[in-house]
């Protein structure tokens, strides 16, 4: 049974918490018992991926049936990604890289976006429900939510973007993404301004009265629901494993994750994995120049009353991460009435403090860390002299992070989240070439670095653009009524 971050007596099933996405007092669906879960070492080292995602989903997916789980596993990983292993790890300089940019749209993204339309039209089936997911993007999920849920069955999908703040790569990989069920508008303002636009679509009593007179369920793809959490506690387990099999750590270990880190579902996936059993010495969260939460762990404030800024890294470029509600949720105990509150400062007032005793439970475990944008084309140029390796702009923010503990002789995991050819004009220019057109980047990166392009990037230019529009903030609920009658009618 789920609840939410906010109160213990709203509750769903797993199903139920996957259709909704947020709950409906606004919070965030938590499984209160999730200690519990006992998950020894050897019950997972010699596991495969599909193998440790079928435990992993067992546990947490209290209410499918283990054939369910089963055919989730095959929809969503079956000849989707692109490398035989799902999630490889390579060693490059002292740092162990967990490479999860081998999906379809080569953000790591995919690992749950594949998953969670799955999980979605299982959850589905039974209700005689269609589903409309809304979801606010910086970048990557965006993408990876359109290819997952394209022509899924009894769903439809609009998702925004900031104007201007996505890379030219990512723009054209939205602009061109085909299916009769998916929208995608660049909504004018930060990535801030469109996930506050779609969570306050969600508690939006009257527009979830429309949806549902249509027999349409509003739901999210964002990391805000339990469904895109999941698949990424996987990874975790996998690459342990992977270290063990390999003979770089002895089961039972205690290594270093470091995560590159926007909305903290990706970090907060791996703590999952912590609480459940998984022997980790600390977490890195690793931050770009919007530092607000290397800020907050270090001093216990979250302030989000700053300055924005535009970074070679957009997908970590964020004020409120949402997920971090989850782990207030867990670091204080499960106090509701407390994470309730600062969420409520944080609405009001733009910031909150935490007091001294959650602070200790945090930093027992996190670490934190930021890079500006000079550090971070530095530490992709250096790695590449070094070792011949190309880092993307976000991988690199962790990678610098890490650097340090690596050097004083821990075992760090770094999450490698993008392929770099995402980002080529950032990653050229922090090799000295500067770029002026994006794709040009990217031809001439091709020729430098020894991992090919992903095809479906390499040949994303000439596609045909299907989706143009730039809208307000304002307009954004006039699209989502438009969506539902177009799915209604579906
Ligand atoms: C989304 C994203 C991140 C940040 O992940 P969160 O789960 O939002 O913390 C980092 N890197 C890339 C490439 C991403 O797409």
């Amino acid at each position: 049974m789920y609840n939410s971050t906010r109160c213990e007596t709203i509750t769903a099933t797993a199903k139920h918490a996957i259709l909704k996405g947020l709950a409906d007092d606004g919070g965030l669906f938590v499984m209160p018992n999730l200690e519990e879960i006992k998950i020894n070492v050897e019950d997972f080292v010699n596991l495969d991926y599909n193998e440790i995602a079928k435990l992993i989903f067992s546990k947490l997916l209290d209410d499918f049936s283990a054939e369910e789980i089963d055919e989730c596993i095959k929809g969503a990983y079956t000849n989707t990604f692109d490398n035989s292993e799902l999630a490889p790890v390579k060693k490059v300089g002292n740092i162990f890289v967990l490479e999860l940019y081998h999906g379809p749209t080569s953000a790591f993204k995919d690992v749950a976006l594949t998953m969670l339309p799955q999980l979605m039209s299982k959850s589905l089936a039974n209700a005689g429900k269609k589903a409309l997911i809304l979801t606010a993007t910086s970048g990557d999920t965006g993408k990876a939510a359109m290819n997952g849920f394209a022509d899924v069955d009894s769903t439809g999908i609009c998702v925004y973007y900031p104007h201007n703040g996505v890379s030219a790569v990512q723009h054209m990989q939205m602009a061109t993404q085909k299916g009769n069920n998916v929208d995608v508008f660049a909504v004018k303002g930060n990535f801030d301004d469109a996930q506050r636009g779609v969570k306050q679509l969600f508690v939006d009593e009257e527009l979830n009265d429309y949806a549902k007179s249509k027999g349409v369920e509003l739901s999210s793809a964002n990391s805000i629901n339990i469904g895109r959490l999941m698949p990424q506690i996987i990874y975790y387990f996998s690459s342990y494993a992977t270290l063990v099999k390999n003979g770089d750590i002895k089961a039972g270990d205690k290594v270093i994750y470091s995560v590159p880190t926007g909305n903290f579902g990706d970090v907060l996936a791996g703590y999952y994995a912590h609480l459940m059993g998984l022997p980790v010495d600390k977490f890195i969260v690793a931050s770009n120049k919007n530092d607000v939460l290397d800020e907050f762990i270090k001093t216990g404030t979250y302030d989000a009353n700053r300055e924005f800024y535009k970074t070679i890294s957009p997908s970590m470029d964020i004020l409120v991460s949402s997920n971090l509600e989850r782990l207030l949720y867990y670091a204080t105990d499960r106090n509701t009435e407390k994470v309730a509150g600062w969420m409520q400062e944080l609405k009001e007032n733009g910031e909150y403090t935490i007091d001294g005793v959650t602070k200790e439970a945090i930093t027992n475990l996190f670490l934190s860390g930021s890079t500006n944008e000079e550090a971070t084309k530095q530490t992709i140029a250096n790695v590449y002299k070094e070792t011949g390796y190309v880092l993307d702009t976000h991988s690199a923010v962790s990678y610098a992070v890490a650097k340090e503990y690596a050097d004083a002789g821990k075992t760090v995991i770094t999450l490698s989240t993008a392929s770099p050819y995402k980002f080529p004009q950032a990653v050229m220019s922090a090799l000295g070439e500067d770029i002026d057109d994006e794709w040009e980047a990217l031809s001439r990166l091709q020729s430098i670095n020894k991992d090919a392009c992903p095809a479906a990037l390499a040949c994303l230019k000439d596609a045909e653009i299907l989706h143009n529009k730039v809208i307000a903030k304002e307009e954004m609920r006039d699209t989502v009524r438009a969506a539902i009658d177009k799915l209604a009618n579906l």
